[in-house]
């Protein structure tokens, strides 16, 4: 690049724009992280079942649980902004219970969204990323994967084995230029955690470090870090977003 240039109009700063995914981009953390993009200048879409993607940002409708949908999501977006570049296997749910009420089915949609998703969503981005030897794969995990929690067995399995699969990805998939990485937030003010109990949520201040929630904003950094240039040597990483809860795991 021409360094004399003047790139103040540029808000990439310089950086090459790419084609990004956050997978669950209408609410919360992921879509922080789309509209975090989008200001930096990148082409950004986003997937979710239902709610609007930010402005800016291409909204696809699409069920990751549903592989076909997942298919015709990348077509959309390739065709749009070109292959996905850098991903961020971001969509979650939770359903909450303690184990000896858990059913098959609440263990069952736990995983086949938080885990198989994310593996549909990274296996079909891996193959064009190879072809342009160039990839950066963000999973968003949980501090309850390695800490665990009482009440979210199915949660926290499948918060777990995001990182077995980044590792994995990350062994195979290096040597083509593409990192997988898992950023593991704790607890982190969205809908998903507006529904705790006031009694909860005051149990677990006392237990971070810092002595605060967490704002998506939080999350958006180490995801834009890890996606950005500087970041071109860090793979198969888990790095904790927490305010120091999850320390040692
Ligand atoms: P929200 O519930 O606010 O948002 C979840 C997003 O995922 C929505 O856009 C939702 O859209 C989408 N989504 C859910 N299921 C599917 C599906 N089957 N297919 C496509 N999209 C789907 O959650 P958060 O922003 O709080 O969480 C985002 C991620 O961060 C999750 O993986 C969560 O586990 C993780 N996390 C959150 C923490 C927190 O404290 N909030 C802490 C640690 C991790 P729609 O419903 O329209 O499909």
């Amino acid at each position: 690049a021409d360094q004399s240039q003047d790139n103040s109009t540029d808000p990439t700063g310089g950086a090459t724009a790419r084609s990004v995914l956050v997978t669950g981009g209408s609410r919360g953390i992921g879509r922080a992280i789309a509209e975090r993009f989008a200001a930096a200048g990148h082409r950004v879409a986003t997937t979710s079942r239902s709610g609007e993607a930010p402005a800016g940002v291409l909204g696809v409708r699409c069920d990751i649980t549903d592989a076909g949908q997942v298919e015709a999501a990348f077509t959309q977006i390739e065709e749009a902004h070109g292959p996905v570049e850098v991903l961020v296997a971001n969509a979650g749910i939770t359903k909450d219970t303690l184990v000896l009420r858990m059913t098959d089915e609440d263990w069952q949609q736990v995983i086949d969204t938080n885990l198989t998703g994310s593996f549909r969503v990274a296996k079909r981005a891996v193959r064009p990323m190879i072809r342009g030897r160039f990839g950066r794969i963000i999973f968003i995990s949980s501090v309850v994967g390695l800490l665990g929690s009482a009440g979210q067995v199915n949660y926290a399995a499948s918060k777990a084995g995001l990182l077995g699969m980044a590792r994995s990805l990350a062994r195979e998939v290096g040597s083509r230029g593409i990192t997988a990485n898992v950023i593991a937030p704790g607890f982190i003010e969205t809908d998903m955690t507006a529904e705790l109990a006031d009694d909860l949520v005051a149990g677990y201040k006392k237990q971070i470090p810092l002595g605060r929630l967490g704002a998506t904003e939080d999350v958006t950094a180490a995801v834009e870090f890890l996606a950005g240039d500087a970041a071109g040597y860090i793979t198969g990483a888990q790095i904790p977003v927490d305010g120091g809860l999850g320390m040692g795991h």
